[in-house]
């Protein structure tokens, strides 16, 4: 259910917490092939704490915050509450969304120039503090290919195809960082589910900007 009023990237953020509820299972599972199992709770866990921040009275309902507070609170949630590799991770990256949309005027809804700077920095800082490489099987995986459809002027619809290809593509790729570094070929056709959330991401971004 979408609060009447609610900005769009607010509505992408709950789209993307409905998604993960459905998605716990599969990211559950995809964890355990290459990882410890946990990813599934990870990012399920933080975004029901991010729709209950929504919920709460705290930032004057969901029509009375913009796009880039609700990013930021989410930010603040992830970065400060959420564990695993993936917990700050994604803090960073709502981190960065929130930032360009507030750079964009704070109103940025999916698809305007705010989300796409958002991903472009969103790259640089889980790179900058993950070390991971493109074909390293992480997150990154399904960014980078996102950040380059912004570069080359896609549309929404494209940098979230953009996404979801990088992510069905981790599947391919020999596993070389992180918990998944050690496992070789058993990860062969199974995709990274930090990858996978992201495009989930990026779906609910592109659904929430046809709200
Ligand atoms: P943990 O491995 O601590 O249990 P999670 O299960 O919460 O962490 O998150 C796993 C996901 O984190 C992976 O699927 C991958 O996408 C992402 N990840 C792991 N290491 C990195 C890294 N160095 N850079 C970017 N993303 C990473
Ligand atoms: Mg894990
Ligand atoms: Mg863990």
């Amino acid at each position: 259910t979408l609060p009447e009023g609610a900005s769009a990237a607010e509505r992408a953020l709950r789209r993307w917490a409905a998604d993960a509820e459905a998605a716990h299972g599969d990211l559950t599972r995809l964890d355990r092939v290459a990882g410890d199992g946990d990813f599934g709770d990870n990012l399920r866990g933080g975004l029901r704490r991010v729709v209950v921040r929504l919920d709460g009275t705290g930032e004057g309902g969901p029509a009375g915050r913009s796009g880039a507070e609700a990013l930021a609170a989410a930010a603040e949630v992830f970065l400060d509450e959420v564990g695993g590799t993936s917990g700050p991770l994604v803090g960073l990256l709502l981190a960065e969304l929130a930032a360009a949309a507030e750079r964009a005027g704070g109103a940025s809804a999916p698809g305007d120039g705010g989300w796409g700077e958002g991903l472009v920095a969103g790259l640089a800082a889980v790179q900058r503090v993950g070390g991971a490489e493109p074909g390293d099987r992480t997150m990154v995986d399904a960014l980078a290919p996102a950040a380059g459809s912004v570069a080359d002027g896609g549309s929404l619809a494209q940098v979230a195809a953009a996404a979801a290809d990088g992510a069905r593509r981790t599947a391919d790729v020999r596993a070389r960082r992180g918990r998944a570094a050690y496992l070789g070929d058993r990860v062969v056709g199974s995709p990274d589910p930090g990858a996978v959330a992201v495009a989930m991401l990026l779906r609910a971004a592109l659904a929430a900007a046809d709200d």
